[in-house]
Parts: C-alpha cells; sequence; structure tokens
C-alpha cells in the first residue's frame, strides 16, 4: 500500500476547509458542511463548506474583478499568460503524488489512474493550453458595405475573452474533467469559479493552491465547494457569469442549460452516454479485442463517461467473444485503489453504489441473463465486481439507461446494417467503438454511427487535441482542441471605414 506524502499529511490536517476564493481560504463554515468520505472504508476524511448563495456572491465578485479591463490579468500578454499556463502544468508534475493520493482518498479509484489520468491528463491539458495563449486569431473580411468617394471598408473580427466562467465538474475524474474547462478557460483570458462534485471537491482546492502558488493571479481561479441544489443552483444564476460550462449527467445538465437561458448565457454541456463497442467477426486480434472491451468498460470502475456500456458482437462470434471478456474481468484484482496491483478500485460512493446494483437487479428483472460477477465482494467499503449481462433485447432498461459503473451489456447482431441500427437506437451519443480490420466497414461504421467520438480498435482515450463531447442528449458542444479554447471567447466584428 502507498504511503501518504508529508505534504498530504499536512493539507489534510486542516479537517475543515473553507472556499478558494482570490487566492486565500474562506472560514470554514462550522454549520452547512460536507463530509468527505473515503469510499475505500467508507470512513470521514475531513469536511468541506457547503457554499451558500452568498459565497457564490463573493467567488463570482472576485472573479469579475479578476476580468475587469485593467486588471493585472486582462492587461497580462497572451505569451505571460502562457508561462502561468505551463507553469500549472509543471506545478501538477512537481505534486503530481499528493494530488493523485488525494485523489485516490476522495474518489476511490486506482493509484495509478489517478497519477495518469487525472494529475497526467491535467498537466498535459495545461501544457497543451499553453500554447494556445499566443493563437487565438480573427479573421479579415471583405465586405460589400458600399463607401461614399474613396472611402473603403477594413472589416475583421478579433475573438475576446467572454468573461466570468462557472465551470461545474463531476466527481469521476475531478481533475482533468477541471483542467478540460480551466485550462483552455484562462488561455482565452477568462477567470473562473470551480464548482467540484460535492464527492470529490478536495483536488481541486488543493490544485487551486498550486496554480496561485505557479503565478496564477489571486482572483482568476476561484473553488466553491458545495452541492449541486444549493451551491451550484446559485452558481448557475449568478447574473454576472458569462458561461457555464458544465460535465455531469443529463438530467442536471437539463436544469443548467434552463437556467443558463433564463439568464442569456452561453452553455456547454457534457452529458452522460451509453456507448456501443461494435466486435466484427473480422476482428484484428480477438484476444486484444476482449481485452480492449474490457478495459473499455470496467476501467476507473465503468465510471467513465465514455465507457464502453454495450457491447455488440456478431452472431458468428458471440460466444466466443463473451467468454474472452468475462474471462479477462474475472481475473480483475478489487482492492483498494492504494493497492499498486489492483484493477478495479471502490465505486465513489455507498449511494452510487446501490444506484448500480438496482440495476444490476432490475436486468435480472427484465431476463437479461448475469454471465459474471454482479456481487459486492466486501463487507466493507464500497466494491463490486465486474459485471457482464447477454441480453437479446435491445430496449431493455440496462441496454438503454446510462449504469455508470463496471457493468457490461452484451448483445448479438446479424450484419452491418443490424449493428448500426442497435448502436445508434439509444438517447445518448457520446462515443463509440469498432473493432474489425476491414478499413471499408470501419469507415461505413465511422460515418454513420451518431456519436461525437470514434475509436477504431482501441477503447477510447482522451487527447488535448481532440475534441470531446456528444450527439443527442450526450450533450451540447465541444471541450479539447482547437474548439475548447474558441468555446471560452466570443466574436467581436469591426468595420474601419478609411
Ligand atoms: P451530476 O450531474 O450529479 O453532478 C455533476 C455536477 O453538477 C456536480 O458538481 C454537482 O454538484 C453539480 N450539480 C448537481 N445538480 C446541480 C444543479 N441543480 N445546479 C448546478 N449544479 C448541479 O453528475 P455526477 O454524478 O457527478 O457525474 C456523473 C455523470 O457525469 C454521468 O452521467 C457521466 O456520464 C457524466 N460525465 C460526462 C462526461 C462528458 O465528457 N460528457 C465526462 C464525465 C462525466
Amino acid at each position: 500500500m502507498v504511503k501518504l506524502t508529508q505534504q498530504l499529511t499536512q493539507f489534510l490536517n486542516k479537517k475543515t476547509f473553507g472556499h478558494f476564493i482570490n487566492g486565500a481560504y474562506t472560514t470554514p463554515s462550522l454549520t452547512n458542511s460536507i463530509e468527505v468520505i473515503n469510499p475505500a472504508n467508507e470512513e470521514t476524511i475531513v469536511s468541506v463548506s457547503k457554499g451558500s448563495p452568498e459565497d457564490v456572491d463573493y467567488a463570482v465578485r472576485t472573479a469579475k474583478t479578476a476580468f475587469e479591463y485593467q486588471s493585472p490579468w486582462r492587461k497580462m500578454s497572451p505569451d505571460d499568460r502562457g508561462k502561468i499556463l505551463f507553469s500549472i502544468a509543471e506545478k501538477l508534475e512537481e505534486h503530481k503524488e499528493s494530488l493523485a493520493q488525494l485523489i485516490t482518498l476522495e474518489n476511490g479509484k486506482l493509484i495509478k489512474d489517478a497519477r495518469s489520468s487525472d494529475v497526467g491528463g491535467a498537466s498535459k491539458t495545461f501544457r497543451y493550453y499553453a500554447g494556445w495563449t499566443t493563437k487565438i486569431e480573427g479573421e479579415t473580411l471583405d465586405i460589400s458595405q458600399p463607401q461614399k468617394g474613396n472611402k473603403q471598408n477594413f472589416a475583421f473580427t478579433r475573438r475576446e475573452p467572454i468573461g466570468v466562467i462557472a465551470a461545474i465538474v463531476p466527481w469521476n475524474f475531478p481533475l482533468s474533467i477541471a483542467s478540460w474547462k480551466v485550462a483552455p478557460a484562462l488561455a482565452a483570458g477568462c477567470t473562473v469559479v470551480l464548482k467540484p462534485s460535492e464527492e470529490t471537491p478536495l483536488s481541486a482546492l488543493l490544485f487551486a493552491e498550486l496554480a496561485v502558488e505557479a503565478g496564477l493571479p489571486p482572483g482568476v481561479l476561484n473553488v466553491v465547494t458545495g452541492d449541486g441544489a444549493t451551491t451550484g443552483s446559485a452558481l448557475i444564476s449568478h447574473k454576472d457569469i458569462s458561461k457555464v460550462t458544465f460535465t455531469g449527467s443529463t438530467q442536471t445538465g437539463k436544469i443548467i442549460g434552463k437556467a443558463a437561458m433564463e439568464n442569456v448565457t452561453g452553455v456547454s454541456l457534457e452529458l452522460g452516454g451509453k456507448s456501443p463497442a461494435i466486435v466484427f467477426d473480422d476482428a484484428i486480434d480477438f484476444d486484444a479485442t476482449a481485452k480492449g472491451v474490457a478495459a473499455g468498460i470496467f476501467r476507473n470502475q465503468g465510471q467513465v463517461c465514455v465507457a464502453g456500456s454495450r457491447v455488440y458482437i456478431h452472431k458468428n462470434v458471440f460466444d466466443k467473444v463473451l467468454t474472452d471478456i468475462a474471462h479477462v474481468a474475472e481475473k480483475m484484482k478489487i482492492s483498494d485503489g492504494f493497492d499498486e496491483a489492483a484493477d478495479l478500485g471502490p465505486l465513489v460512493s455507498r449511494s452510487h453504489l446501490e444506484g448500480v446494483c438496482a440495476y444490476i437487479q432490475k436486468g435480472q428483472e427484465e431476463g437479461a441473463v448475469l454471465m459474471s460477477g454482479g456481487d459486492q465482494p466486501f463487507d466493507k467499503g464500497c466494491f463490486l465486481q465486474p459485471t457482464i449481462f447477454s441480453v437479446t433485447d435491445n430496449e431493455q432498461t440496462i441496454v438503454q439507461e446510462e449504469i455508470f459503473g463496471p457493468v457490461l451489456v452484451a448483445i448479438p447482431f446479424t450484419d452491418m446494417e443490424d449493428a448500426l441500427q442497435k448502436a445508434n437506437d439509444s438517447k445518448m451519443g457520446l462515443a463509440a467503438t469498432v473493432w474489425t480490420k476491414d478499413i471499408s466497414k470501419a469507415m461505413t461504421m465511422v460515418n454513420r454511427l451518431q456519436a461525437g467520438v470514434v475509436y477504431v480498435n482501441s477503447p477510447v482515450r482522451s487527447d488535448p487535441n481532440l475534441p470531446l463531447g456528444g450527439y443527442k442528449h450526450s450533450g451540447i458542444g465541444r471541450e479539447l482542441g482547437k474548439t475548447g479554447v474558441y468555446a471560452y471567447t466570443t466574436l467581436k466584428s469591426v468595420n474601419i471605414v478609411y
């Protein structure tokens, strides 16, 4: 088992945390707080304040002041802004172990994933967007407006930072998803109020501390901890927010979308998924395919927005591929996330585990055949076996609804049309994977799958330069890449008559 770093021990010794606003912690609230629980042993780690509307207002006013035209942040050259983003990336690397351990404590995930996906992913994102600060550009445009005499038009567009951004993030990748919002928003010159999930607020607080240490002016990034009903609601309805960028469930996304329209603010919604993995009978290597499909669903205990939670397998190879995937699942070591040899840690919380188990029960009630797993292996902690169902009816609840746990449903298909029809028969459209060695088949699937991201012969992975977002109920807008930074700019059109 991993030993906690001295830095992390000191951080946790605070026991109660206020919000991180204007480069410092506010006094923790004694009456209005939320306990942060370690899902591996269900013990309280520390408590954080539950942001009231007044706390939210203080954070937004601070971010608004930091965004004023003459503020140090607004006056900073793009190159200097880039240097700060680089320096945040380096800080994250320097404190990788403490941050990763903190994420494993609050989320339960495997320490190796916390190091690579969360902290490594966040530092990569900051490095990537550090390079974008100097590359944001408008266009010159030939327009047709008639002018008197010798006068002419010189028309152009400029991209300006939108303003104060409300960034609301979920618990599954607390730091990397925060970085997908904070890094491009800062690169564009915006200021941010970040609200982490009530399950995983600690890594956001330590991250904000480190960002200020890295040279980010106080007030440019503020963190308000709390729940959705009080803190999140106050943030999305604050009149001084210019854009809400949200990642989370489709249900919450709809509430946020409505609130944004009420204030006429911009909104981007990265929502749930129920992503298909489609395995043809000419897959390149069936062993690697089974491992890839298993990794696509069981990574991070299945708590991944792009998880391949429905696998469609060609009828000729259905039994073989399903058996292979089940073998991979059965060999996985379930243990505390701090166990370096673990393959599967606990789910994020008892209530989430209960929700996932309710789906397992529902699947059985509706006639799905349980092929593997389905049980909680230990008395203590929010652990669940990797679970696989075989299903024939695409309309079953466990095929249609996002479970967000280590639960895979396998369904046979007869040909490409059947696979496409079944894969696209979903409200969601976040991601898909296709497993075949036939490039024509792969490209037809790529073109016709209703999904924001399609990977061929690999589980879906994120990359800072690859936009991510959903079709249908999986969201509005794209994060990452060039699109991801332009999402925090607004376009001004100018015409100089000379
Ligand atoms: P959630 O919607 O319950 O919560 C997400 C965040 O929204 C939390 O910070 C929460 O406090 C806040 N929130 C809740 N109600 C709110 C309200 N009324 N107003 C303002 N804020 C509110 O989601 P979750 O359970 O934390 O995360 C899991 C979900 O996130 C899954 O559906 C998953 O697919 C989705 N997700 C999507 C992506 C993507 O890129 N599309 C990435 C990761 C997770």
